[in-house]
């Protein structure tokens, strides 16, 4: 590993921030996914230091720093998947399933970025709709406000789309089932 000093620092700063998306860990190898400019996917092998990431630099770089100071500090699932190495995104979803409020969280973070980034508008419709999904199971009525907030970007940005009027259905279903719950 070459990281220097800064970029250690900058990554802690993306870790704190709440930038890592989610660690694995598969023998003494380490798969994560940080929020940069883009989403990038980073791949540390604790042995030797090697590392990638799919952000331009290619490694040696804050999303790799910040992804080992979330595996310092205790925050990773720990795999003996094979499959892990191919897919380490899909391992990841599965330790999540099992921690909704977790899962939830993850979910939240991918849809506010997708929602600056998404061209097409379909992956925050994908996001925006595991996050409803997640929803029903929990309590957590702040997550309502925010997706609110979403869905009204949403509806600025892609207001001719027949999905805009189903995702705000959709919502509205959850809205009301969740005002009855109370
Ligand atoms: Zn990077």
């Amino acid at each position: 590993m070459d990281v220097d000093e800064k970029t250690l620092k900058k990554g802690e700063k993306y870790y704190k921030a709440g930038k890592v998306l989610w660690v694995v860990k598969y023998g003494d190898k380490l798969f994560s996914k940080v929020l940069g400019t883009y989403p990038y996917y980073v791949e540390i092998n604790t042995s030797t230091g090697e590392n990638r990431c799919t952000c331009p630099l290619g490694g040696d770089c804050k999303h790799v720093a910040a992804a080992l100071k979330a595996y310092e500090s205790g925050v990773y699932f720990e795999t003996f998947d094979r499959h892990t190495e191919l897919f380490p995104e899909a391992i990841a979803m599965e330790f999540l399933a099992e921690v909704p409020e977790l899962a939830l969280d993850v979910t939240i973070k991918e849809l506010r970025f997708a929602l600056n980034t998404d061209e097409s508008g379909s992956e925050t419709a994908r996001l925006f709709r595991r996050a409803l999904l997640l929803l029903q199971a929990l309590d957590r009525p702040e997550v309502l406000h925010v997706l609110e907030e979403v869905l009204e970007e949403y509806r600025h940005v892609f207001s001719d789309y027949r999905l805009t009027e189903k995702l705000e259905g959709e919502f509205r279903e959850l809205r009301e089932r969740s005002k009855g719950g109370v």
